[in-house]
């Protein structure tokens, strides 16, 4: 069986090696994290290298180490299932290059807060760039926004691979609240309309001229797509559950753990912290009656001061994450 949070890698005389890779958004990486890396790679025999998607994998494990290795780095794995938002590539933008038109480092961890692992028809890519130089390749990917002097260009449909594809570019000038509410259109109208397909394919199938007018329309008001973006509750504005996805309940990646909290979504969105939960006695993490309560209420059936357990699973969820 595949161990949890790993890719088969390596078949060699019949013995299997696995990966691991766990999320970096934006690319971003603190000097204490990076040194993690390093300790479990020296401590597992791990082969140590970057991905196109701005993560550092860890490669060249055994099946028996993988639980440990997650539980030594505290982070959370990069892919979630398939069928999802499996990445958002972020060029440096304003915030460090001499280049940068627009703040893509402010939109890229926006949109990776937003959508990373959320479940797609397809597998889905994000590029952000600061300028039309698009280091982060934004016309090779399903969802790509490009930094001018007007403001952000959006582009979609692109991919790369076997089946390469330019993006079409969907709307330009846009300011940032608008970039996010267009993205967060075209997200949704592909949830509900697309097949087993990338939104390349997709707008191939239905046509880009029917596919820009729909999104458009919802966007300038008169569509029937629902966007829950709008520029007063972009700071505070939680995502709207979607059925059968990670986002599903009451958390979504990226979220703090409150008393709020339902268990199920916990141990989903943030599987790190079982160990937790069993460390302070919660040992019926598999029964979905107990798992459905909110942790105000699991606590006070065990006899556990909330605010103790709040701190402990937020320090680990928090561990490894750029703050
Ligand atoms: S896309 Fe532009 S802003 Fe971003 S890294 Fe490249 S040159 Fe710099």
């Amino acid at each position: 069986m595949l161990p949890k949070g790993a890719n088969l890698q390596k078949i060699r005389n019949g013995n299997k090696t696995y990966a691991v890779t766990p999320h970096l958004p934006g690319g971003f990486v603190k000097p204490e994290v990076l040194e993690k890396y390093a300790q479990v790679a020296r401590k597992y025999e791990g082969t140590l290298k970057l991905t196109s998607a701005q993560r550092i994998m860890i490669t060249n494990l055994k099946a028996e180490d993988i639980e440990a290795i997650w539980a030594e780095l505290g982070m959370q794995p990069a892919m979630g299932f398939a069928n999802c938002v499996r990445s958002v590539k972020v060029c440096p933008g304003i915030a460090f290059c001499k280049r940068g038109k627009q703040d893509s480092v402010k939109l890229g961890l926006e949109l990776d807060r937003r959508y990373i692992k959320k479940e797609m028809p397809s597998r889905m890519k994000f590029g952000v760039s600061g300028c039309p130089n698009s280091c982060s390749e934004s016309v090779i990917k399903d969802v790509g926004v490009i930094g001018t002097e007007a403001g952000w260009d959006v582009y979609v449909g692109g991919s790369a691979g076997s089946h390469p594809r330019l993006a079409d570019k969907l709307a330009e000038s846009l300011d940032y609240y608008d970039t996010l509410r267009l993205v967060d259109i075209v997200v949704r109208y592909y949830q509900k309309y697309a097949d087993i397909e990338r939104v390349g394919q997709f707008i191939d199938r239905i046509g880009f001229a029917k596919f820009q007018a729909d999104v458009l329309a919802e966007f300038n008001g008169t569509g029937a797509v629902e966007s829950t973006v709008t520029a007063s509750t972009v700071s505070s504005e939680k995502l709207t559950p979607m059925p059968g996805a990670l986002t599903e309940g009451t958390l979504v990646v990226g979220d703090p753990i409150t008393q709020g909290s339902v268990i199920a979504d916990i141990i989903r969105i943030y599987p790190q912290t079982i160990p937790v939960l069993r460390g302070f006695g919660m040992g019926c993490l598999g029964c979905p009656s107990a798992t459905g309560e909110p942790l105000e209420k699991a606590a006070g059936i065990h006899g556990l001061a909330v605010e103790e357990l709040i701190v402990a699973l937020n320090e680990v969820v928090l561990r490894g994450k750029l703050t």
